[in-house]
């Protein structure tokens, strides 16, 4: 599918729709919460939606959700092209003719339906006695030794497993149909979601922008290497963020279904993690010990561009944190890494180090077995603190050239990397304008085909490891 057409969806202004629909509003910020006119008791949100264009609504009595146009269908009870011609009459900015409304409707709420199919085919897929995703279970030690009946409650609810032809046929429905005429089986565009070969089964892991909207996948398949058999896929959800504009791009969260309400269990605290399959194996086993699962988020770096080709321009990728409401978010991040200072400022988070203590001798890996889910997550939650003082402690400890790094890493932002350094203390501050005044007084030469780079305080090579003046 190419670019999809700007929604309708952002030519209908939720305080107008609400007033249509005979809702009062009472604040003008979003996000917004009124009366549901669905079920006409429940809460309704309203959110910003920064991807597609326009609002979002969802409700957290009669479940619904989706944009102002499906809020205003489901309202007054017809359908979402009848909704879209009445709303237009309404005098809403809004086409009549069925080819604008119909473009709108595939490209905007079939596709949305055809995504959360997916999800819900993939949690079908991973039930227990289906032996098809046996080995990638048991390969990544995701197993769940619980009772059918415990499973549909827990697991089910994360990760879901799926064929990779599956996945092709709803990602790319318009390549496949070439690849059925060819009679191949591999999406053979090159924008296939799964390039290369041994691919078969998958886990599927959704991630949602704003409540209820699937903004991407996460799969995980052949050995579960990181480097090449984790597999981020967003959707094509709207003009700004889709699949064809440059990274970074609005990555959304993975969690299990229950999570947000079992911060209340954890002093109203969600673990924000970005290795999916660390966080998939705690659950899990904690799923053998509880009927409840744990808060956990599971957030992706969109940026993978080398430093290079950064821009400078702001992110604004992280508009998921906001269904997070008032909840303390702690990340943990044991090697302390950009992305997470970069997630964790934007959201005036906590940030936990805690890992193994020899990571050469320790991997994390075995840290995480060495104590139950709940043990390790507590332990997290006790060595928390405000990112800034995790930051300054850190630095302490530090090269210069370490800190360049990191703060280059995190310009990424431009303005973000002032507002972290402004919010940081002064040592900090002062450390890295003098690293970054020295920077700009450097000079580079190529010395014997090697580059040499003249600084206050000697000179560096700055082929090959580059640390240490010569
Ligand atoms: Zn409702």
């Amino acid at each position: 599918m190419g670019k999809p057409r700007r929604s309708l969806n952002a030519n209908v202004p939720w305080q107008g729709l609400l007033g249509e629909l005979g809702v009062t509003v009472r604040s003008q910020g979003l996000p917004g919460v009124v009366r549901c006119p669905i079920c006409k008791h429940g809460v309704l949100q309203v959110s910003e939606d920064r991807v597609a264009g326009g609002q979002w609504h969802h409700c957290y009595e009669c479940r619904s959700s989706g944009d102002m146009i499906e809020l205003a269908a489901k309202t007054w009870g017809v359908d979402v092209e009848s909704a879209v011609v009445r709303l237009a009459s309404a005098g809403f900015d809004l086409p009549r003719d069925a080819d604008a409304i119909h473009a709108y409707v595939r490209q905007h709420v079939r596709y949305r339906e055809r995504l959360a199919s997916l999800w819900k085919q993939s949690q079908q897929g991973l039930l227990p006695g289906i032996g098809t995703f046996l080995r990638l279970v048991h390969e990544l030690k995701l197993g769940c030794n619980v009772s059918d009946k415990r499973w549909r409650d827990g697991p089910t609810g994360l990760p879901g497993g799926i064929d990779t032809i599956t996945v092709e046929r709803t990602l790319a429905p318009g390549a496949m149909k070439q690849a059925d005429a060819c009679h191949q089986k591999a999406n053979p565009s090159s924008n296939a979601t799964f390039r290369g070969q041994g691919w078969d089964d998958v886990l599927v892991m959704p991630a949602y922008d704003l409540p209820e909207r699937i903004c991407g996948f996460m799969f995980i398949g052949r050995d579960g290497d990181p480097e090449k058999d984790f597999i981020f896929r967003r959707a094509n959800l709207g003009t700004s963020a889709n699949q064809h504009t440059a990274e970074p791009f609005e990555a959304g969260l993975s969690m299990h279904p229950q999570a947000l309400k079992m911060a209340e269990d954890w002093d109203q605290t969600v673990f924000a993690l970005d290795d999916p399959l660390v966080a998939l194996r705690l659950q899990m086993r904690h799923f053998e010990q509880s009927t409840r699962p744990l808060p956990v988020a599971v957030w992706y770096d969109s940026d993978t561009r080398p430093l290079g080709q950064r821009n400078g321009q702001r992110l604004r990728t992280m508009n998921a944190w906001a269904m997070m409401g008032t909840r303390k978010l702690v990340f943990w991040s044991p090697r302390l890494d950009a992305a997470a200072i970069r997630q964790a400022a934007h959201v005036d988070g906590l940030i936990s180090t805690v890992g193994p203590r020899n990571p050469k001798e320790e991997s994390l890996k075995d840290f995480v077995w060495k104590y139950s889910p709940r043990d390790l997550l507590r332990h997290i939650q006790k060595s928390a603190r405000p990112w800034h003082e995790v930051l300054a402690e850190q630095m302490a400890t530090m090269t210069d050239w370490d800190v360049e790094q990191l703060f280059l890493r995190l310009q990424t932002d431009g303005e973000d990397r002032e507002d972290i350094l402004r919010r940081c203390g002064q040592t900090v501050r002062q450390r890295v304008a003098r690293i970054f005044a020295d920077r700009q007084a450097e000079r580079t030469i190529v010395l014997d085909g090697r580059r040499i780079s003249e600084r206050r305080d000697g000179w560096y090579v700055l082929d090959g490891k580059p640390k240490r003046p010569e």
